[in-house]
């Protein structure tokens, strides 16, 4: 039995199952939400409530949507046959921000992890091949990131994918802008080097 009364231990019990969140953290917060006045803890659970009712994966690019299709997904002016695949919603929000890319998404939720127990079925990757079938894709573009998981999920898209006819791409690894070839890791320079590009056609 815990030292609290058990509401407050199981609001608890429920915010240490969340990720990133600790017995500690779960306790300080509970303790907070049951300090504060009634409204703010009505308008949490009616926002945890609504993203559960409201908000369902796009039937195109699996992002997190409260309309299907997406806006990417119906946005007529954005290009179609370039596919950018990534791990997850932040990543394609990230690329978004950049404003270069004006192509379509393709949201992976997650990566390759056998220590992990995520294999292909996963992932959205039956969802990736099923939409190569129906969409005239000329390109897929892997933005995948450099970590172990990533790298292995992009060689395994791209043995997947190798007898497709399709251009199979990865975004360019390397020295971010304003960094300094001095402070760079081994693995950073010899990914630098592997995504030179030529400066003369
Ligand atoms: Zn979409």
């Amino acid at each position: 039995m815990g030292i609290y009364p058990p509401p407050l231990e199981n609001l608890i019990r429920q915010l240490s199952k969340l990720p990133g969140i600790g017995q500690k953290s779960a306790t300080r917060v509970a303790l907070y939400i049951l300090k504060k006045p009634k409204g703010p803890a009505e308008d949490l659970a009616r926002c945890l409530l609504e993203v559960k009712e409201k908000i369902s994966f796009c039937s195109l690019c699996f992002n997190f949507t409260d309309r299907d299709p997406c806006t990417i997904c119906r946005d007529e002016t954005r290009r179609n046959g370039m596919l950018c695949v990534v791990e997850g919603p932040g990543d394609q929000l990230a690329i978004e921000e950049s404003g270069f890319f004006k192509g379509r998404y393709h949201v992976l939720h997650g990566v390759l992890s056998p220590l992990d127990g995520i294999g292909p079925e996963d992932l959205k990757i039956g969802e990736l091949l099923a939409r190569l079938e129906k969409e005239a894709v000329q390109e897929v573009i892997m933005a995948m990131n450099p970590t172990v998981e990533g790298e292995a999920t992009v060689s395994f898209l791209t043995d997947l994918l190798s007898k497709k006819g399709i251009i199979l791409s990865r975004i360019a690894l390397g020295i971010p802008m304003g960094g300094d070839l001095k402070y760079m890791d081994a693995m950073t320079l010899r990914h630098a080097l592997k995504s030179r590009t030529s400066l003369r056609p």
